[in-house]
């Protein structure tokens, strides 16, 4: 006899109806067993509830109920094409039913007898153009219709049939994959009700329940998988194990001039598991600007040193890599550890000098661009990689390392805040940590929204700040289609203010730029040789002028807020109180609304979230995007809370013994047997 599981296996031709060239229609679109089918979900429904003919929208799609009250005409025209009318008394009112080419129903046709007719709705004619024709009264179960993709010959109808049978003859006792446990907890529905709710719900309370069980096993199979694999890769990958006393981390946190927020001891504890763990740490950290992840970093470097290893920061600019220098230096200073800057403007004798104290160990952390790793550069001990500000290093970097002969530990730092499941989804091999609180005391930003003919009232603001000793940023227009647009509004833009501001110096930065002219600016703006910096969205990246305490963005409502929270983090960095400004006439309400959640939110999450909220995924990351996981019926934004429920059920399904031995877990146990994650390697 064959399992239940052999029976949803077989093809779907099985079926009555499918003959051989619908087989391979239904192959086309990816449907080969009964399994397929019974997962081809309605990716919408047909309203057919029954509403009162008052109510009835005209041009709408209805269904209606009532009695025949005459003989139907048939009038024909050509030689196939008729039109079949019957008057049709529902509630009282009485209606013409139109029937294009369906003569063969008025045979069947009797006074006195009941119909629910869905169709078009013309309301001054009182007249419904029939689609869909049942005898009898409307039936309550059939008021949500399926609706399928389909393609080929196959009709939704076909669809909608074939998919019945199945379900009729396979659907009453479908294996359940979930254990009991998980059912009971979260009330969801077995996975037979599950299959017969979502394709022919009873109500849209029955449907949501459905949705809801397959939304679950989905984002749980999914984390399943996924987190077996990475337990898996770490596994086959020889693991680095730094071994030293975290009484000694915590040491070092003491000599810190400022007591460190619970999210950045939070984290630095995530991570120093991480290294002590024998698996290979793969994590992100992400938090917002100002959070203080330089610190967090410091103290993975510090003990990574502790355990004998080298560390090394990868940052995106040599500006930058100076300013890490200078800061790691300063917060090393009791420690004694040896802070070596390498960066391509290191040239001669110094580069060789450098490369030997990295080479013989003598070098604990080495600060600099992405050529550290690479190039002419050979660590004793490397133990420990971190790259900041979304320079996300992929496996072809990852393989160099390797090929080098280290495995080090590897921790990307972002101050882009994703919400945190979405991030779990999106950089799904990595493990993440959030900085989700800034230090006390920092002085709000304050964000205003104006329109642009406020601008000169702008601009006198920001040259009497400077007049005060600040300095400013002013951000371009952006334009989507066209990097070169975006480079002639900022030349536009800097010509105007270098008119305007003729007291100070207005620097110039854009994409256009080879990156050691767009240093050079940096270096000037940095050093307030330049006062205000006019930029397109390229000085995004973390870059540290404590004493810019201006920002102006034109046409702000063409950012995203993850994107406007960015910018707008490159002010607020020192004593003084700074403002940023948006310039912007939205049109719509969905503009508006961003503006004025700018002007209220300065945590880089909300805004993330609303960001989410109001333009969706694609969006939120831009068009680059992708890697994004392909559900089929989960969705990130909407079930978003579901995905990060389902990554803790899990996290905790895998680490416990019972899961890969238990029968209640061999559904879920197979499926995972069945994607080929558990080939080849041994667990535990
Ligand atoms: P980011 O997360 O943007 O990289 P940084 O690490 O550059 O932030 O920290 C921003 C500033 O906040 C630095 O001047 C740092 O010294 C300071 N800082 C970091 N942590 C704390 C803390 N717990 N309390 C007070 N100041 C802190
Ligand atoms: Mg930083």
């Amino acid at each position: 006899m064959k399992t239940m599981d052999e029976k949803l296996k077989q093809p779907a031709g099985i079926l009555h109806g499918i003959g051989e060239e619908k087989e391979k229609e239904l192959q086309q679109l990816g449907l080969f067993t009964i399994y397929d089918l019974l997962h081809h979900f309605p990716y919408r429904y047909e309203n057919m509830e029954v509403e009162p003919v008052e109510k009835l929208r005209h041009g709408d799609r209805v269904t209606i109920a009532g009695m025949i009250q005459s003989e139907p005409a048939v009038r024909y025209y050509g030689r196939k094409k008729s039109r079949l009318s019957v008057r049709i008394l529902v509630e009282n009112i009485l209606v013409t039913a139109v029937f294009f080419n369906r003569a063969f129903l008025k045979s069947r046709m009797n006074s006195g007898d009941m119909l629910t007719l869905t169709g078009k709705w013309d309301k001054y004619k009182l007249t419904i153009t029939v689609q869909d024709v049942q005898w009898g009264s409307p039936d309550p179960s059939r008021q949500l219709q399926p609706v399928y993709s389909v393609g080929g010959g196959i009709t939704v109808k076909k669809m909608s049939r074939w998919i019945q049978q199945a379900l009729q003859a396979f659907g009453n006792n479908v294996e359940e994959v979930l254990p009991e446990s998980l059912l009971s907890s979260y009330r969801l529905s077995s996975r037979s009700e599950a299959f017969h709710m979502i394709h022919m719900p009873a109500d849209k309370e029955k449907l949501k329940q459905a949705r809801r069980r397959f939304v679950y096993e989905e984002l749980l199979t999914f984390q399943l998988k996924m987190q077996t694999f990475k337990r898996q890769e770490r596994l086959a990958s020889a693991g680095n194990t730094h071994e030293f006393n975290k009484a000694e981390v915590e040491t070092f946190l003491q000599t810190l001039p400022f007591p460190l927020t619970g999210a950045q001891r939070r984290v630095i504890d995530e991570i120093t598991k991480d290294m002590q763990d024998p698996l290979k740490m793969n994590r992100l950290l992400q938090g917002d600007v100002g959070s203080g992840k330089t610190v967090v970093a410091a103290a993975a470097m510090y003990a990574c040193h502790l355990a004998g290893g080298q560390s090394a920061l990868m940052v995106p600019t040599e500006i930058l890599a100076e300013q890490h220098a200078d800061g790691l230096r300063q917060l090393y200073a009791e420690t004694g550890l040896n802070v070596v800057l390498l960066t391509g403007s290191v040239k001669g004798r110094k580069r060789r000098e450098r490369n030997t104290a990295i080479y013989e160990g003598e070098a604990d952390i080495v600060v600099g661009t992405h050529a550290l790793i690479q190039e002419d550069v050979n660590f004793k001990n490397l133990g420990l990689v971190i790259t900041d500000e979304q320079h996300r290093f992929g496996v072809e970097q990852r393989r160099i390392l390797r090929d080098k002969g280290y495995e080090p530990d590897v921790l990307f730092m972002t101050a882009t805040p994703i919400p945190r499941t979405l991030a779990i989804s999106v950089f799904g091999d990595m493990d993440v940590s959030s900085i989700d609180e800034l230090p006390a005391g920092r002085k709000p930003i304050q964000t205003y929204w104006v329109k642009h003919g406020m601008l000169e009232r702008i601009l006198r603001f920001i040259d009497k700040q400077v007049k005060e000793g600040r300095q400013a940023y002013v951000i371009c227009p952006l334009i989507e289609e066209s990097d070169m647009l975006d480079v002639q509004n900022a030349i536009d833009v800097h010509a105007q203010l270098q008119q305007f501001l003729d007291s100070c110096h207005v620097g110039l930065m854009h994409g256009r730029l080879s990156s050691e002219e767009k240093e050079q600016v940096m270096q000037a703006f940095a050093a307030n040789e330049i006062q205000v910096l006019v930029s397109t969205t390229v000085v995004e990246v973390g870059v540290n002028v404590p004493n810019a305490s201006v920002m102006l963005i034109y046409d702000a409502d063409r950012f995203g807020l993850s994107q406007l929270h960015q910018l707008r983090g490159r002010i607020g960095r020192g004593e003084y109180q700074s403002y940023c400004v948006l310039m912007a006439d939205p049109k719509g309400e969905n503009g508006q609304e961003r503006m004025r959640i700018m002007q209220e939110t300065e945590d880089g999450f909300t805004l993330s979230e609303k960001d989410l909220e109001l333009r969706g995924p694609g969006d939120f990351f831009g068009r680059k995007q992708s890697g994004m996981p392909d559900f089929k019926i989960a969705d990130v934004v909407h079930d978003y809370r579901a995905l990060e429920t389902a990554r803790r059920d899990a996290a905790s399904l895998i680490q416990s013994r019972s899961f890969w031995n238990d029968q209640q877990y061999a559904g879920l146990r197979s499926i995972l047997e069945e994607s080929g994650i558990l080939d080849g390697t041994k667990l535990d």
